[in-house]
């Protein structure tokens, strides 16, 4: 049984007439350590006239009987989740497409970064779906479901279909993706010793990332980039250090944030009065590895530090959007040296568009500078697959082949191993199956649904489309041309596809 401090008052409910699951594609450890659900929980528990219960994919009993549920809520933040809700669905025994589901079934809808980014493969199984951030949306709509549970479901949709950020497949034509003010520091407001950062308090520094590198979705989801007030900041901090010590500060481009010191700043001071307080960062940026941040973040007890360089030459990071000089890096080291950290560790990614052997090489080329320039010092790198995202500028560029690829994975292990450079790599064989699914269609949904049926390992993606004969290279390996309408082009997100095609091009002339 897990402790669990819930930092937030509970209303005492005794009459509901309204029932909810709210599940998380994964087992309980996870959610719990997952600021988005968790936030989104809490603004339904204090709901009056509603019992929300949270479900994991490793939950084995329900608090809520099945036959008393009125509405399911599901996160959904990574492509192969598709696995976890449908199990979840089958387990309960309701059908996985929304028209095969009866009038007293629940409402069931999903909200998360696949879905706002490219929600057709699934526009048949959930009954609505939550597109942009969703903290208001999914409250405003789950009120309005409770406020209409006794008209058919048909009206209830209606309804629904008008709510800005809300997208009914049987009535929506286009959707405007729903993009929130910052005017509160959200922050998990359950700490669990269950979790996987095991009693940590995660809040929310800043939303998104202006740098728009081309195949960041992170970024190109959440623009623009919104800034938490430092008073906020700073109040939620105190709240969560009555509870732990261990807090951990989120933002995709965090230390862009105008007070970013003096938040470090603040938490220094603490802990030079004698506080123990454990601070980590989800990520830093080149120019943020500066003496008064990573000071800090030694202090208190970062022990890793990492950088995404995504490629090795200039030339590439320039058409990848990710500005970053060697000499940047190099300055990077020398703080991190200087704060008395013994290693680093960089991100990459291979098979970017535009990328050349040369740019592979230039990977190991760089290592070995590094290597000479900093004896002693330890370095390591994580690579993925370069995977096309709809809604970014690189939706238009497929994946380099399997084989080349591996090639090149190849290369980059046998050279940074003799260098003494560890080194991973993601699968190319799921990444490609990612891009298949992220640039889906709903020519896509008897496919999952017979993958899943399937077991969902990787051979049954492959057998699935054999049977059913799905050309997946059409999805994951083809470039699409720019004039070439795409099946997400009705999910409005701002700064909207014009302005993706002139990046797009801007990017890969360099
Ligand atoms: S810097 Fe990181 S978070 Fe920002 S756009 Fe680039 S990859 Fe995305």
């Amino acid at each position: 049984m897990s402790n669990e401090t819930f930092l937030y008052d509970r209303p005492i409910k005794k009459d509901y007439d309204f029932n909810m699951w709210f599940f998380f594609p994964g087992p309980e450890s996870f959610a719990m350590s997952s600021l988005g659900y968790l936030w989104l929980y809490r603004a339904i528990d204090i709901l009056d006239g509603i019992d929300i219960e949270r479900v994991y994919s490793d939950t084995k009993t329900t608090r809520i009987m099945r036959d008393k549920i009125n509405a399911i809520a599901m996160s959904f933040t990574f492509d192969m989740d598709f696995m976890a809700i449908f199990k979840f669905l089958e387990w309960n025994k309701f059908a996985l497409k929304a028209k095969d589901r009866n009038e007293d079934d629940p409402i069931i809808f999903a909200g998360g970064p696949v879905i706002s980014s490219n929600p057709e493969p699934y526009k048949e199984i959930f009954d609505f779906m939550v597109i942009g951030d969703g903290e208001e949306v999914n409250l405003e709509a789950t009120k309005l479901c409770h406020q209409l549970k006794d008209k058919p479901k048909s009206e209830i949709l209606l309804e629904l279909s008008k709510m800005e950020g809300v997208y009914v497949p049987t009535i929506t034509k286009k959707v405007t993706k729903f993009t929130k003010k910052l005017t509160e520091c959200i922050y998990t407001p359950i700490i669990s010793d269950s979790a996987f950062f095991q009693n940590t308090f995660i809040l929310e520094v800043e939303r998104g990332c202006a740098n728009r590198c081309g195949f960041c979705l992170a970024s190109y989801l959440n623009l623009p980039i919104r800034f938490v007030d430092y008073d906020k900041i700073i109040e939620t901090i105190e709240l969560g250090l009555k509870h732990t010590n261990k807090i951990a500060l989120l933002g995709a481009q965090i230390t862009a944030h105008p007070k970013f010191k003096d938040i470090c700043k603040y938490i220094e001071q603490k802990i030079d009065a004698g506080q123990e307080i454990d601070m980590s960062v989800s990520s830093l940026r080149v120019d943020s590895f500066v003496p008064e941040i990573v000071n800090t973040l030694v202090k208190a007890g970062q022990k890793n530090l990492t950088l995404a360089i995504e490629a090795g030459s200039e030339r590439l990071r320039k058409v990848i959007n990710k500005n970053l000089t060697e000499d940047q890096i190099y300055n990077a080291i020398d703080v991190a040296r200087a704060c008395g950290l013994k290693g680093i560790k960089f991100y990459g990614m291979i098979g970017l568009p535009t990328e050349t052997q040369e740019d592979i090489e230039e990977i190991v080329n760089l290592s070995k500078r590094i290597k000479q320039k900093y004896k002693g010092f330890d370095i390591n790198f994580g690579f993925s697959t370069f995977v096309p995202k709809a809604n970014t500028p690189f939706q238009w560029f497929g994946r380099e082949d399997e084989k080349s690829l591996e090639k090149k994975s190849n290369y980059l292990k046998k050279e940074l191993h003799k260098l003494g450079i560890q080194i991973s790599i993601s699968s190319a064989k799921w990444d490609y199956y990612q891009a298949l699914l992220s640039r889906g269609d709903d020519n896509l949904t008897d496919y999952v649904i017979e993958v899943y049926k399937q077991g969902g390992k990787l051979g049954a993606f492959k057998k699935v489309a054999k049977e059913m004969k799905i050309n997946t290279d059409y999805y994951a390996t083809e470039n699409y041309p720019y004039e070439k309408p795409l099946p997400w082009d009705f999910v409005e997100i701002k700064p909207g596809k014009e302005f993706l095609i002139e990046e797009s091009k801007r990017l890969v002339s360099q």
